[in-house]
């Protein structure tokens, strides 16, 4: 066999990488042509590609990578994990020590009252499993027609056809025969985009509301669950108006709706809290958990459950599992990465030292002409990019182009944000120090100077009608 590595010309990778590896949410033929970055390591927030380029990243990966790049720690125990038990399966009455001690640390973390641990490969399994456990829970309860699930247009719970359905993302949708039945949509939460002349309090309890419109529209039994993620992540870092929490954990009480909050990004420290619920004040009965888990250096994800939800489901079979479910090599280093994180005080951090410098150096790029304002929430925000900021006005060009240029000339100048819609994203590992924020700022401040002198010269600074 031979050996492909880092050494090779970076031309040569990219033809191997596009003649045989199919990219998620990509045109492969797009990406054929213009040819893949390969990026070959990566230590604390800085990765290195084939070229030798520095690039600050500026995403953690995909939201996941919280406690940086390269940590010894996790890589020994992987190793170790893997010489004394490398698999084995918590099927068939039979579990291991990393499931065992992970599961009882999440419960430890976690908010009172859930204590109960169902692991998943990633988020989407996590949330597929969620579908199962509501409808299955309600259905336990004497009550199998209570199983439709409320969730909200463009949400992000997933790419399985079970999360991808949950999701809210129209051009998922449209392939591939989503959304499954029994899921419905409402609208999200998105001041700046939608809120047109109201007040952000005013459209946040309006948004809310919906909630239970939706609920009377269907009729409480039959409505198993609500589920969002506490802040949107992959929707644009929406952070909700604070009327919106408080109003939808009013309607789920009032009419016995299971609350599942994703925390699949929100979760372990992104926000400043172990969790986005406690951030926004929420009392989930059931918690999507991946990413952050493990800081992205092993995939797991998980389901914590509450007592409540637990208690019935744990008296019958359900019949339902992945093999990786738990997997010890995945749950150790998980193990590590929260005792990493508990042990650096890395969200105490985010807290006095991370957030508050990530939020200042937003503000002052939040005062560039091409930007319309700033969202932002511990260590994750965005920037809506808009060609008048006064009305928060949209470009005339096909939403997304403009947002697209600007990410290349971040990715130019060195520096990972990623764009969703025009809506440039901020998500950098929770251990970013102050000075790597200043190298962030003047890079995006570099990026966005060149994004304006490129519209300008295109003639695309036109708002649409
Ligand atoms: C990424 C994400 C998921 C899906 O997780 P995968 O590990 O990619 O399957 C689910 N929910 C949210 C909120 C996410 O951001």
């Amino acid at each position: 066999m031979s050996a492909i590595t880092n050494h090779m010309p970076t031309a040569e990778l990219q033809a191997l990488d596009a003649a045989h590896h199919m990219h998620p949410f990509t045109t492969n033929d797009e990406l054929a042509d213009k040819g893949a970055r390969v990026i070959t390591r990566a230590k604390g927030v800085y990765l290195t590609d084939s070229e030798g380029n520095q690039i600050l990243d500026g995403m953690a990966g995909l939201w996941c990578v919280n406690i940086g790049y390269g940590r010894k720690e996790m890589a020994e125990v992987a190793a170790r994990q893997m010489m004394e038990l490398p698999y084995y399966n918590t099927f068939f009455m039979t579990t291991h020590v990393p499931a065992i001690a992970l599961a009882q640390e999440i419960a430890k973390l976690a908010p009172e009252g859930l204590n109960h641990v169902f692991f998943a490969g990633s988020g989407s399994e996590a949330n597929d499993t969620n579908i199962r456990m509501v409808r299955t829970y309600w259905a336990e309860k004497g009550k199998p027609g209570k199983s439709h699930i409320i969730s909200r247009k463009n949400a992000y719970h997933g790419s399985s056809v079970g999360s991808g359905s949950l999701g809210g993302m129209n051009y998922m949708h449209a392939q591939g025969g989503m959304p499954i039945p029994g899921i419905h949509h409402i609208n999200q939460p998105d001041w700046w985009a939608e809120g047109g002349d109201m007040t952000p309090e005013a459209f946040g309890l309006a948004r809310a509301q919906e909630l239970e419109a939706k609920i009377i529209e269907l009729g409480e039994d039959k409505v198993a669950a609500f589920i969002a993620e506490p802040v949107q992540g992959a929707g644009g870092v929406i952070v909700p108006p604070e009327s919106y929490w408080p109003e939808i954990q009013r309607i789920c009480d009032a009419y016995d709706i299971l609350l599942i909050a994703d925390e699949v990004i929100c979760g372990f420290g992104r926000t400043g809290n172990w969790f986005g619920s406690q951030t926004m004040g929420i009392r989930p009965h059931i918690m999507t958990i991946a990413k952050g888990l493990s800081s992205g250096y092993q995939p797991i994800g998980g389901s914590i459950v509450c007592d409540e939800v637990a208690e019935v489901i744990s008296a019958t079979e359900f019949n339902h599992g992945y093999t990786y479910s738990g997997h010890p090599v995945a749950a150790a280093v998980a193990m590590e990465n929260l005792r990493i994180l508990q042990e650096e005080d890395i969200i105490e951090r985010v807290r006095t030292v991370g957030a508050p410098a990530l939020r200042a150096g937003l503000e002052k790029l939040a005062e560039h002409p091409l930007v319309g304002g700033l969202s932002i929430k511990g260590m994750m925000a965005s920037l809506p990019l808009t060609p008048h900021k006064e009305s928060r006005a949209k470009f005339a060009a096909d939403a997304g182009t403009v947002g697209y240029m600007c990410r290349e000339r971040c990715f130019a100048n060195n520096l990972v944000m990623r764009h969703v819609g025009d809506r440039m994203i901020i998500s950098p590992p929770l251990i970013i120090e102050p000075e790597d924020i200043d190298v962030f700022m003047t890079r995006a401040r570099t990026a966005l100077d060149e994004t304006y002198a490129q519209l300008k010269e295109q003639d695309m600074l036109k708002s649409a009608s």
